[in-house]
C-alpha cells in the first residue's frame, strides 16, 4: 500500500520490555511506521525468560532461545529495520523472587540501561522513542522499568517521546478478558491504562495493517494461543493503539494520518 506520508530518513526507536510487546501494544504503529519510509529500531530489554512456553519446546531449547526465535520474526512482519536484545533477565509478577536476580530488568540500575538507549539513539540518528508509560501500562515491574529507562534515555537525548499504554475506557466496553493485557494486569494484581481522556494520540490501521499486526502477535506461539484471540473481532479489540505524547504533533502523528480519500475509499 502507498504510504499517505512519506517519513523517509527518520528514525525511531521502541523500547519494550518483553518479546510480544512490541507486537501486542505497538504492532500497527511501528508498520506505519515503516511503511511510511521510517527506519524503525526496536529494543528488547529481556527474553522473557520466566513466560512458560505453552508449546513444547525442541529438545535442549531455553524458552529465551524461542522467545528471541518469534520476536525475530514479530519484527519481520512489522517491518523492524533492526533489532537489539538488551539482554536483561525477566522479572518475573511483582513479588517473585526472580525480581531480585542479579540480571533481573526491575534491580538493574536505570541510569547505567538509559546511557546504553541514549548512545542507540544517537548511532542511529532517531529523533523519535517510544516506550512505556509511567504506570508501565499495567505495572509489571519490567513495564515500569522500561518507562524509568526510557524517559531517562529521551531526557539525556533529546527525543520526542510516545509513551505507550491501553485506554481501559475502550477495552472494557468489549468486556472483560478481551484484550491479554486485561489478564496480564488480573495476574498481577493490578489496574490496568488509562482514561480516555489521558490518552493523547490513537493510531488504527487499514485491514492489512491489521493482518501484520495479527501475524506478528500470533509470531508468539509460546506464549499466545491464537485460538483464544478474538479471531473475526480481532481488529476491534487490537485494532487500536494508544499513546501519552507532550508538545506538538511528532512523527506518530503523521504516520497516523488517514488515507487520502482517493486511495481506496471512493464510493
Ligand atoms: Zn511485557
Amino acid at each position: 500500500m502507498l504510504s499517505t506520508f512519506d517519513v523517509r530518513g527518520r528514525t525511531v526507536l521502541a523500547l519494550h520490555a518483553h518479546p510480544d510487546d512490541e507486537a501486542i501494544f505497538t504492532g500497527i504503529t511501528l508498520r506505519r511506521l515503516a511503511d511510511a519510509g521510517a527506519r524503525v529500531v526496536l529494543v528488547v530489554a529481556t527474553a522473557g525468560e520466566l513466560g512458560e512456553s505453552r508449546v513444547p519446546l525442541e529438545r535442549g531449547r531455553t524458552v529465551a532461545q524461542q522467545r528471541i526465535t518469534e520476536v525475530e520474526r514479530s519484527a519481520a512482519e512489522l517491518g523492524v529495520a533492526r533489532l537489539v536484545l538488551l539482554g536483561q533477565r525477566d522479572s518475573g509478577l511483582p513479588g517473585w523472587a526472580s525480581g531480585t536476580h542479579p540480571r533481573a530488568l526491575a534491580a538493574a540500575d536505570p541510569d547505567r540501561l538509559a546511557r546504553r538507549i541514549a548512545r542507540l539513539v544517537e548511532a542511529e540518528a532517531a529523533d523519535t522513542m517510544i516506550y512505556d508509560d509511567e504506570q508501565g501500562i499495567y505495572g509489571h515491574p519490567d513495564h515500569r522499568a522500561t518507562h524509568r529507562i526510557g524517559a531517562t534515555a529521551a531526557g539525556m537525548v533529546r527525543a520526542d517521546s510516545y509513551r505507550v499504554t491501553v485506554d481501559r475506557e475502550r477495552l472494557r466496553h468489549h468486556g472483560p478478558g478481551r484484550h491479554l493485557v486485561q489478564g496480564a494486569a488480573r495476574s498481577a494484581g493490578v489496574g490496568f491504562g488509562r482514561t480516555s481522556d489521558e490518552i493523547t494520540l490513537t493510531v488504527t490501521g487499514e485491514p492489512d495493517t491489521v493482518a501484520r499486526k495479527y501475524a506478528a502477535v500470533t509470531a508468539h506461539a509460546s506464549q499466545i494461543d491464537a485460538a483464544t484471540l478474538p479471531g473475526h473481532d480481532f481488529a476491534s479489540v487490537y485494532g487500536t493503539e494508544w499513546f501519552r505524547h507532550d508538545g506538538p504533533p511528532g512523527l506518530l502523528h503523521l504516520c497516523n494520518r488517514p488515507p487520502r480519500p482517493e486511495a481506496n475509499h471512493l464510493p
